[in-house]
């Protein structure tokens, strides 16, 4: 094998996580291969976090001309969508991105290697490329980061065409006139908010008796009430047991208790969770132990899997499945392996719901929160925050949870208009551990959004000027 086939390094997957790890890893001076078997930037940038957005922008837009304008005094003729032209922008948007990913390569001498990565031993990677032709790399150290694919369901097996996972429902050629999803997480909601602004009715079927799991309880609920007033419908603890396609229309087989109904359909996404991606690694061979859901199992401060030099980061070992994790941990491992001390502060990772309103948040909900400490909850509604009036967009709140005996917060929910960006000042509060007088004592702009945060953060202390 020649020396420059010899890696200091060799990273499996460039999505966020892999991309990410080859080039700091590249940055802290070693010589990196990163193998992607599609186009580099992985789920997020092909076929999730950023044309899921694009497509919420545009179709966000579009809703707004049909229904929020009038009340600015803005009057306007007749419109009309082209969903085709729609779809081009968010290709050219992930062009452009995955495009940049190379170009970040180029630039810290990181080697793409394009094809589909096995491990046929701890230390050696084959590559085989769309041609079948094969190639070795010798490593000194393997990061697997081969992410994780949407979960099909046994009765709704995916055909991408009426029956879809995210990436068919993120490239429908036409506004499908019905449209049911399964599974009432974040990536439903966005899609279903996506087809309801187009113009589809959008059935919600949910296994849980609540949308999002994971979220504070009231926050979920309130932006149910707000998706239910834009006309998506949701059914809870209701099971999809099966779909067929009857004469280019869907029948859902589903069940409400004891309660069987079908509902017809144009197209339906299943969108109940993503899973491992680990099939074409040859791990069971060498010996990698994973979990019982099939996730890579690591070390929880060094990434390194039970082999030695075999490291997993991303969505493949599990946890909070997000692309700011991901890379996070891609930076911490290789830092990690360079002799840093670096860790990911996972306590403080936000997670946003990009509905309308916006769900945005950080930390603990109420439940975990109330778990193990005393609780002081502020809220503040944008309804009375000056910004949002001027705006016209008042729906929603901001939930402040802190510790009653120290004020150390805990966790911050944002419900309302750019809550995604506004998160990012509670996120820092919470890498900083600060405490609720901290936010409150801190300077906001006025007027600003962001004076929502301020206020509940007082009203945790039962000092809010504004309500
Ligand atoms: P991935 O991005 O899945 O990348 C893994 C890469 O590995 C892929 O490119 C794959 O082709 C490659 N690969 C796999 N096996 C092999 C092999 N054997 N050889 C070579 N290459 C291989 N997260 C957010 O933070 N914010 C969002 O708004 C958001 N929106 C989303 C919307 C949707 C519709 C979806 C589906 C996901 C969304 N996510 C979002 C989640 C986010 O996309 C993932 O958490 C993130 O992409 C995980 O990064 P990763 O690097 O671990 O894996």
């Amino acid at each position: 094998m020649g020396d420059q086939q010899r890696f200091d390094l060799v990273v499996i997957g460039a999505g966020p996580g892999g991309y990410v790890a080859a080039i700091r890893a590249a940055q802290l001076g070693m010589r990196v291969a990163c193998i992607e078997r599609a186009t580099l930037g992985g789920t997020c940038l092909n076929v999730g976090c950023i044309p899921s957005k694009a497509l919420l922008d545009s179709s966000e837009r579009y809703h707004q001309l049909s229904h929020g304008l009038d009340r600015h005094g803005i009057r306007v003729g007749k419109i009309e969508l082209d969903l085709g032209v729609m779809m081009g922008r968010k290709r050219e948007v992930v062009k452009a991105l995955t495009g940049g990913v190379g170009l970040l390569f180029r630039k810290n001498k990181v080697e793409h290697v394009q094809g589909c990565a096995t491990i046929p031993a701890a230390g050696q990677v084959r590559v085989t490329g769309a041609d079948g032709a094969t190639r070795s790399l010798d490593a000194e150290r393997i990061l697997i980061a081969t992410g994780s694919a949407p979960i099909e369901l046994p009765g709704l097996k995916f055909d991408e065409t009426h029956i879809c996972s995210s990436t068919g429902a993120l490239a429908f050629s036409e506004v499908p006139q019905r449209l049911v999803v399964v599974g009432g997480g974040y990536i439903g909601l966005e899609l279903s908010s996506v087809w309801r602004r187009l113009g589809s009715e959008v059935l919600v079927l949910e296994f849980m008796d609540r949308i999002l799991g994971p979220s504070d309880q009231k926050m979920a609920a309130a932006l149910q009430k707000q998706l239910e007033r834009q006309g998506i419908e949701f059914r809870f603890k209701t099971v999809a047991e099966k779909a067929e396609v009857v004469s280019g229309k869907v029948q859902v087989h589903c069940k409400t208790g004891e309660k069987s109904v079908v509902e017809q359909a144009d197209r339906v996404l299943v969108a109940v969770g993503r899973r491992p991606v680990t099939d074409k690694l040859g791990l069971a061979e060498i010996g990698v132990e994973m979990t019982a859901k099939g996730f890579i199992k690591v070390d929880p401060l060094t990434y390194q899997t039970s082999v030695a030099g075999l490291f997993a980061i991303g969505d493949v070992i599990g946890g909070i499945m997000l692309a700011h994790k991901a890379e996070a941990e891609g930076v911490a491992v290789v830092e990690r392996m360079a002799g840093e001390k670096s860790r990911v502060n996972y306590a403080a990772c936000p997670s946003v719901v990009y509905t309308h309103p916006e769900l945005a948040q950080v930390g603990l909900n109420e439940a975990e929160a109330a778990a193990d400490h005393e609780l002081k909850i502020g809220e503040f509604p944008f309804a009375a925050n000056g910004r949002a009036r001027a705006m016209g967009q008042t729906d929603g709140m901001v939930k402040v949870i802190a510790d009653a005996r120290t004020d150390r917060l805990l966790g911050v929910h944002i419900l309302g208009p750019g809550a995604s960006e506004l998160i990012g000042e509670a996120t820092v509060a919470m890498e900083f551990a600060a405490s609720a007088g901290d936010l409150a004592g801190a300077f906001c702009a006025h007027p600003t959004l962001a004076e929502a945060i301020k206020e509940a953060a007082l009203a945790s202390g039962g000092a809010a000027i504004h309500k």
